[in-house]
C-alpha cells in the first residue's frame, strides 16, 4: 500500500517546484507563484480521474471525514451509525462535530452489517458512514437504499480502498460524499493530506470555505473576502500537495502492482483447507491494498500469526490482538476519556457502548488475518512469501 515506498525524481521535482516560487500556501500569492497551484491542480487530477464534479484537499483524512459531516449539516445532536471495525479517526470526526457515533457490528466483509444498521437507526441518525477497510467494500447498494429510505446521508470512507470500485463506479463517489486519506502510509500520499470528494454543489462550496476559516474565496484580496459561515483551518500546505500530484500521476501503476501481488498471495493460499477469503459484494473490485482471510477460529489466527512473525513474515495484522482498528481497543473511547468535556447525548451514547455486545463482530475479526500489500516487493520476493506463508497455516493447521 504505501506510495512513498517508490518515491523518486517525480516527486522530488514537484516538492522543488513549489521551493523554487517559495509560495508554501495553497491561496492567494498570485503574482510570486508564477502559476504553481499544486493543490489545485491535485483537485482537479483527482476529479477527473474519479469521475466527480468536486474534489477539496484538506490536511489529513481525518480532517476529510470531519470535513465531510460539517458541509452536509452533521453535528451536535446527531447520530451516525459507524463500524466497529475501522482506524479510530472515524469515532474521533464524528466526535470532533458533536455528534455521537453509534458503532455497531460487521459481517464477513469486514465492512458494516446491513442488518445491524438496520437495528441501530433511531429518529436521530443522521449519516451512515461505512469504512471501506483493507481494500474492500461495504455493501453499498443495500446502505444506499436504506440511505434513501430513511433520509439519512451516505458518508464513505474510503481511506483504506483508493482504486476498488462497485457495480464499476469508484469507491469514494458513490455516497453523497467521499474521503481519502494521503497519510505517509496510504497507496496515495502527500506526507500529510486528506480529500473530499462530492458531485453536490452545495456541499462543495461549503468544503471550500469551511476548511479555510469561512472564506469566500472571491476576488484577489484576502483580507477582503467575506465569511459566509463559520470555519477552520484544515488547509494542506502546497509541499504536501506536491508530493501527492506526483504520487496521483502514478496511481494506476501503483494498483497494479497491488493486484499483482495480491493475485500471487491468494493463488497461493486459495487451495489450502481451512482458509477462506473476506466475502466482497456482488460487482466490487477490491482495491488490492490488503488480503484479508480466515482461519477456522481464534486459536488458529493467534497460532498462525506467530508463526508468520517466527518466519520473517512482517506487515500481517491479527487485528483482534494487536492494533487500534477494532472496538476491543477502543478503552479510551467507552471510558470516555476526553480532555474537554462532552456533550450529554455523546456521554449517553458512550454509555450504551460500554455494555454493548459484539461477538458477532468478534467472531470474524477473531478469525482474520489482514496482510498489507507492498508495492517495493520484487516478484521473487512475494513468491517466497507466498510459499512461507502456505507453509505456516499448513503446519499451524495440522498440529491443532
Ligand atoms: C488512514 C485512515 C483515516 C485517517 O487518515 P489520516 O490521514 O491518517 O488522518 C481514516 N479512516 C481510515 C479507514 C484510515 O485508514
Amino acid at each position: 500500500m504505501p506510495g512513498f515506498e517508490l518515491f523518486g525524481d517525480a516527486e522530488r521535482n514537484e516538492v522543488q517546484d513549489v521551493l523554487n516560487s517559495g509560495v508554501l500556501m495553497r491561496y492567494g500569492f498570485e503574482g510570486l507563484r508564477q502559476g504553481h497551484w499544486k493543490a489545485k491542480d491535485l483537485e482537479t487530477a483527482i476529479e477527473k480521474r474519479f469521475q466527480i464534479k468536486h474534489a477539496q484537499l484538506v490536511s489529513s483524512g481525518t480532517a476529510a471525514v470531519s470535513m465531510a459531516l460539517a458541509a452536509s449539516g452533521v453535528g451536535a445532536g446527531d447520530e451516525v451509525i459507524m463500524p466497529c471495525f475501522t482506524f479510530v479517526a472515524s469515532f474521533e470526526a464524528i466526535l470532533m462535530m458533536g455528534a455521537t457515533p453509534v458503532v455497531v457490528d460487521i459481517d464477513d466483509s469486514l465492512t458494516l452489517d446491513i442488518e445491524a444498521v438496520k437495528a441501530a437507526i433511531t429518529p436521530k441518525t443522521k449519516a451512515i458512514m461505512p469504512v471501506h477497510m483493507c481494500g474492500s467494500m461495504a455493501n453499498l447498494e443495500a446502505l444506499k437504499s436504506i440511505c434513501k429510505d430513511n433520509a439519512l446521508l451516505l458518508i464513505e470512507d474510503a481511506c483504506q480502498a483508493i482504486g476498488g470500485t462497485y457495480k464499476g463506479q469508484a469507491l469514494g463517489t458513490i455516497g453523497d460524499l467521499g474521503c481519502f486519506s494521503f497519510d505517509f502510509v496510504k497507496t496515495v500520499t502527500c506526507g500529510e493530506g486528506g480529500v473530499v470528494i462530492t458531485n453536490n454543489t452545495k456541499y462543495a462550496q461549503h468544503l471550500d470555505h469551511y476548511s479555510d476559516h469561512g472564506h469566500d474565496h472571491i476576488g484577489q484580496d484576502r483580507g477582503a473576502e467575506a465569511h459566509p459561515f463559520l470555519g477552520y483551518n484544515f488547509r494542506i500546505s502546497e509541499l504536501n500537495a506536491a508530493v501527492g500530484l506526483a504520487q496521483f500521476r502514478r496511481i494506476d501503476e501503483f494498483l497494479s502492482l497491488q493486484k499483482k501481488h495480491y493475485e500471487i498471495l491468494r493463488n497461493a493460499l486459495e487451495p489450502l483447507d481451512g482458509v477462506r477469503f473476506r466475502t466482497v459484494p456482488k460487482g466490487g473490485v477490491e482495491s488490492y491494498a490488503f488480503l484479508n482471510f480466515f482461519l477456522e477460529d481464534l486459536e488458529t489466527a493467534r497460532a498462525v500469526i506467530k508463526a508468520f512473525g517466527d518466519n520473517g513474515i512482517d506487515v500481517c495484522f491479527h487485528y483482534f490482538d494487536n492494533n487500534w482498528h477494532y472496538i476491543r481497543k477502543w478503552g479510551h473511547l467507552k471510558a470516555k476519556k476526553s480532555l474537554y468535556p462532552l456533550s450529554p447525548s455523546i456521554q449517553a451514547g458512550l454509555k450504551l457502548l460500554k455494555t454493548k455486545d459484539f461477538s458477532k463482530s468478534d467472531h470474524f475479526i477473531g478469525r482474520n488475518i489482514s496482510c498489507l500489500i507492498k508495492l517495493s516487493w520484487s516478484e521473487a520476493l512475494v513468491k517466497q512469501r507466498a510459499k512461507t506463508m502456505a507453509d505456516c497455516i499448513r503446519k499451524v493447521c495440522s498440529s491443532i
